[in-house]
């Protein structure tokens, strides 16, 4: 941004602007889709994380218990911090038909493509590298993506950039819930734009297309239910329960989302991408519908070369081989016997046991005639 004439959305030179809109305005040309400020105090919504938690619905999630007293108030995680800068950037919507063609796998939407992390907390650490010019003094600060014990969606509904849905996904009302979010922590005094108003209303088509019912009432998520956890988080066995709901999921899980009505219309068309960021977070080729023969076919340098750069790096390659062993048992396709037999005569204990279920699956459905 060059001095001096530069011209603000709202008239008038950016110099002139309140603090808070020239770092709007930043934020907005480094290509984030929206942004606000919060305040740093505890909130319901933080407070609740506690409740959660003992409810057990955190699962393996040890990390989020470990550092609860920070999530649930920032100012313990830096002392004298005033504000909390919250960005957002939308990925394109997922697409395309719910199921997949056959012998094909599903990826959640988001894990495809250049890792979001990487994406999003680039963007926010050139704005918070910037907030010292911008403020005319020395700035203490901290930038999260999903990297500190910070609750960025809390954060994100406190910032006025949309409300916690029945879904428990941050919702913004032009951008829908298919959102990346960062905060900055800082020990500026920016004026607070609000909390987001929920519009779910009596809606509840989330609630009901959920494959495994993880939500015991709305705004409520039993993560150890949800296949986003299961294909990701969880490091054992996946319940064998929840294996057949995963259908021809690998990697996490879109429904609840591409449900919702506020992701289906974009009454202003696609979102522009001058940045290219929104295409480097859209899913590559090789992740759009990646075949299970494929997937069970995968060593570890294989591996580490497809995801190289992606957050599918998260459920490693026995996760994903596990997740594969699944899906296809729910596939029950003959012409994956073989790849599945190998695991069920691995070292892999757990690669072993799901070998052995999807072997089970394959071989009713033959014997079903199906
Ligand atoms: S991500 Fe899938 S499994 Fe998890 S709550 Fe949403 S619909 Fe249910
Ligand atoms: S599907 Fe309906 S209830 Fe669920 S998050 Fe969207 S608007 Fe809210």
């Amino acid at each position: 941004m060059s001095g001096g004439g530069d011209r603000s959305p709202a008239g008038g030179t950016l110099a002139e602007q309140p603090l808070e809109e020239r770092i709007r305005a930043l934020g907005l040309a480094l290509g984030l889709d929206a942004l606000g400020f919060a305040g740093p105090e505890p909130t319901a919504r933080t407070e609740f994380l506690r409740d959660w938690i003992a409810r057990g619905y955190a699962g393996e999630m040890d990390y989020l218990e470990r550092r609860i007293e920070e999530r649930i108030d920032p100012r313990r995680v830096l002392p004298g911090v005033r504000t909390l800068i919250v960005g957002a950037l939308a990925c394109a919507p997922a697409d395309g038909p719910a199921l997949e063609p056959e012998g094909r796998g599903i990826v959640a939407r988001y894990a495809g493509g250049d890792d979001y992390h990487d994406v999003l907390l680039d963007r926010l650490r050139a704005l918070e590298a910037a907030l010292p010019a911008l403020a005319g003094r020395p700035v203490r600060s901290r930038c999260y993506v999903d990297t500190g014990p910070v609750a960025e969606k809390a954060a994100a509904e406190q910032a006025g950039l949309g409300w916690i849905a029945k879904n428990t996904c941050l919702i913004h009302p032009e951008l829908g819930s298919n959102l990346m979010l960062g905060v900055v922590l800082c020990d500026l005094e920016l004026a607070q734009d609000g909390a987001g108003t929920d519009h779910c209303g009596s809606c509840r088509a989330c609630l009901d297309a959920c494959p495994t019912d993880a939500f015991p009432e709305p705004y409520v998520l039993d993560a150890t239910r949800c296949l986003s956890y299961t294909t990701i988080e969880l490091r054992g066995a996946i319940p064998e329960s929840l294996r057949a709901a995963q259908g021809d999921r690998v990697f996490g899980c879109d429904v609840c989302q591409t449900v919702c009505p506020w992701n289906r219309s974009r009454p202003r068309g696609p979102l522009a991408d001058p940045l290219g960021l929104r295409t480097r977070l859209a899913p590559r080729e090789i992740w759009r519908a990646p075949s299970l023969a494929w997937l069970l076919a995968l060593d570890e340098e294989d591996f580490l070369a497809a995801t190289r750069g992606t957050a599918l790096r998260r459920s490693r390659r026995l996760g994903l081989l596990r997740n594969a062993l699944v899906a296809a048992g729910n596939a029950g396709l003959p012409s994956l016997r073989p790849l599945v037999a190998r695991h069920a005569e691995g070292d892999d204990v757990i690669l072993r046991e799901h070998a052995l279920w999807a072997l089970e699956q394959i071989d009713a459905r033959a014997a079903a005639g199906a």
